[in-house]
This record gives structure tokens, C-alpha cells and sequence, in this order.
């Protein structure tokens, strides 16, 4: 029977959402392919977690238990995974894009001599020549087009997918799988580099992803001297400042205001778009906001391709319209 396979990720002795959502994709894979989906789970006391991978759609779960590697141990456990793929030889094996499935993908990746599609915004199987192929969707080409990659010619076929833009499944403890449990001999010489310890970047303002209302700005602020018109909207509608790669790059907003394929996947009631011109690179990051509205002095800018509402306006005039009717209401 073929198989998908997925890398679940555990943090703080849970789960990762994306691992969830990756999970939720791999069943709809399966389904397609007539197929099972399997999870590898690595960590220290972590049955629980297994069990809790069957509920959430894996018919079976690889469970590496061994208090050494609660943390990630980057050879290892590219190492642990290779061998368990290797010898189960799915057809598809997929991961979270986090820092540490972008660490993990790629070392196996090479050691099963087979291809990775990075940060993926969609899935599915084509049939191809008779043959089914997994398809991988990522923005591509300066964010100007959707590009599907396949891997014709090695087994498995291997993709990370970005956290956030793929919908979670629905738990179901009514299921049943099969845990396995894998005992690897690990030797202290196998650890070439050793984590020992992970350390949390202290999150002072408000997270993105969790802000009902989001003023996004882009480089056509270029022109008004700066982020000023996008920080007084966002507080005139009691929202967060975020921004597009180039807002970033001129030192407007930080990097963990970045919207987009590279940075943040937001999902707020409210989006408002102004002066980016809509590269998929960007729209990526917002498309399941409620509500997107989209001023941009360019009428046939592709951002309104994907608003809900659109202003073609110069910044300069719109922005200080809409502050006054805000703030007197
Ligand atoms: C691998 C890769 C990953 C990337 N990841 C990201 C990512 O995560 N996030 C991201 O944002 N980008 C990303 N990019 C870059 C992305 O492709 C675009 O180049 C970028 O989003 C464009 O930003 P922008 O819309 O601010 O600028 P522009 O494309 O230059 O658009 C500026 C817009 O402002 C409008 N404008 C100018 N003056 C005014 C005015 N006075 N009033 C109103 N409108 C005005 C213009 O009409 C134009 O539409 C990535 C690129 C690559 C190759």
C-alpha cells in the first residue's frame, strides 16, 4: 500500500500546529493515492502525542522514545528518519517548514538522494503520463506566478509545507491506529553537534497571527517619506503595523512584521493592503483574512485581484480621509 508519510514535530511536549495541518494534508494525499498515512514521532515520553497523531488522521506512528533526544539533534535525527523512509519507502514524505523541518528536510533529502519542494502553499496528486505525482505549489518567479514542481524520476517525493496557510484536521478520538514503537542503537559518538538546550526569543508586542486587524504597508510609502500613513491608520482602526519584504528592507517594520511567503501567515477579520502592489511572494501571507482592502494608486495593480475592496488612490490623499472618518465615528 503506498504511503505518506509525515515528520510530526513536538515543541514544549506538544504537537506543532503545522505538523497538525501537514497531517490534515497528508490524509487528503493518501485518500488520493488509495494509500495510508504514517507519522515518525521522536522524543522523550511521548506516547501520548502518538496517540493523539492517530486522532488527527495517521494510521500508524513510528514512536522513537529515548530521553536524549526530547530536544532536536539535528544528525540524529535526520539519521533516525532516513532509516525508518528508507526502509518503509513511502511515496511521499512531508514536513513542517519550521527552523528545525527546513534543518531536518534537506539532510534527508540528500541521504535518500531524492528532491525537496520547499515551503509549500498547496498539495495535491496529478496523474502525469499514468503515473500519480505529487504536485507542490510554491510562489515563484518574483511572486508572479504559482509554480508546480514535480519529482518524476526518485522516490520518495518530498515537500516542507509553510505553517499556517493549510487547514488543521478535525480530532477524532474515536480512531484507532497502530503505534511502532523504534528502538535505534545511539551511541554518544553519534552525536556530532549536540542541542542542549532551547532557548525563546522573548515575544514582547502583540503576535501577528493573533491580531483581529492588520495594516500592512508596501514600498509605495517609498514616496510619502516613510510608515507614518500605515502606523496612524493601524491605530486609528485599533490595529497592528505590518509590511511587505521591501517595508522591511527599508527598516520601516522588523522582521517579524513581514507578511508573506518568507515571513508572517496571518488569518486577522480585517487586512488593509496599502501602497504593495500584490506579488503572490506577499498575498500568500493574508489570503484567509475575512475581509482584505487594498489601496494602491495603480489601478491594475494585482493586489485588487484579490481584495474584498478597492481604493485606486494616491496614499496621500485616501489615508488622511479615512483617519478623519475614523476618529469621528
Ligand atoms: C523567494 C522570495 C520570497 C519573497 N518573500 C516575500 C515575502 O515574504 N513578503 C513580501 O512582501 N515579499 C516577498 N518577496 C518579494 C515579492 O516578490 C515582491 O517583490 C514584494 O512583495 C513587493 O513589495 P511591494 O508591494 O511593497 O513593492 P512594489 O511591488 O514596488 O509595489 C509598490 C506599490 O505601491 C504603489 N504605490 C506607489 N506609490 C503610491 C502612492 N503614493 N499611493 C498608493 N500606491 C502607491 C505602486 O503602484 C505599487 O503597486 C519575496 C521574493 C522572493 C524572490
Amino acid at each position: 500500500m503506498r504511503q505518506v508519510v509525515v515528520w510530526a514535530e513536538r515543541r514544549d511536549g506538544r504537537i506543532t500546529d503545522v505538523s497538525l495541518e501537514t497531517l490534515q494534508k497528508a490524509t487528503r494525499l493518501a485518500k488520493a493515492l488509495n494509500g495510508s498515512v504514517a507519522a515518525i514521532l521522536i522524543g522523550d515520553t511521548c506516547r501520548t502525542s502518538a496517540e493523539e497523531l492517530i486522532h488527527y488522521g495517521a494510521d500508524r506512528v513510528w514512536l522513537i522514545e529515548d530521553h536524549r533526544l526530547d530536544l532536536y539533534q539535528s544528525d540524529l535525527y535526520a539519521k533516525i528518519v532516513t532509516d525508518i523512509i528508507a526502509e518503509a519507502k513511502p511515496e511521499i514524505v512531508l514536513m513542517g517548514g519550521t527552523s528545525i523541518g527546513m534543518d531536518l528536510a534537506p539532510r534527508v533529502a540528500a541521504k535518500l538522494k531524492t528532491g525537496l519542494t520547499a515551503h509549500c502553499i498547496d498539495l495535491y496528486i496529478e496523474n502525469i503520463d499514468g503515473r500519480d505525482q505529487l504536485i507542490p505549489v510554491v510562489p515563484g518567479w518574483g511572486g508572479q506566478l504559482m509554480v508546480k514542481i514535480t519529482c518524476p524520476d526518485h522516490r520518495p517525493q518530498m515537500a516542507t509545507v509553510r505553517p499556517g496557510v493549510m487547514d488543521r484536521g478535525r480530532v477524532d478520538t474515536s480512531r484507532s491506529g497502530e503505534i511502532i514503537p523504534v528502538a535505534p542503537t545511539i551511541r554518544e559518538s553519534d552525536f556530532r553537534a549536540k542541542t542542549l538546550e532551547m532557548v525563546k526569543e522573548e515575544e514582547k508586542e502583540t503576535l501577528l497571527e493573533d491580531a483581529q486587524i492588520i495594516v500592512s504597508g508596501g514600498f509605495g510609502l517609498y514616496g510619502s517619506g516613510g510608515f507614518e500613513p500605515v502606523e496612524r491608520l493601524a491605530s486609528a482602526l485599533h490595529g497592528e503595523v505590518a509590511g511587505t519584504r521591501p517595508a522591511f528592507d527599508q527598516g520601516w517594520i522588523p522582521e517579524s512584521r513581514m507578511i508573506g511567503q518568507s515571513g508572517r501567515t496571518v488569518r486577522p477579520g480585517l487586512f488593509v493592503s496599502v501602497g504593495a502592489s500584490g506579488a503572490m511572494h506577499y498575498t500568500t501571507g493574508f489570503l484567509k483574512a475575512k475581509v482584505i482592502v487594498a489601496i494602491d494608486k495603480n489601478p491594475i495593480a494585482p493586489i485588487f485581484d484579490i481584495a474584498d475592496f478597492g481604493i485606486a488612490e494616491d496614499l496621500s490623499r485616501i489615508i488622511p480621509c479615512l483617519i478623519e472618518q475614523l476618529e469621528n465615528h
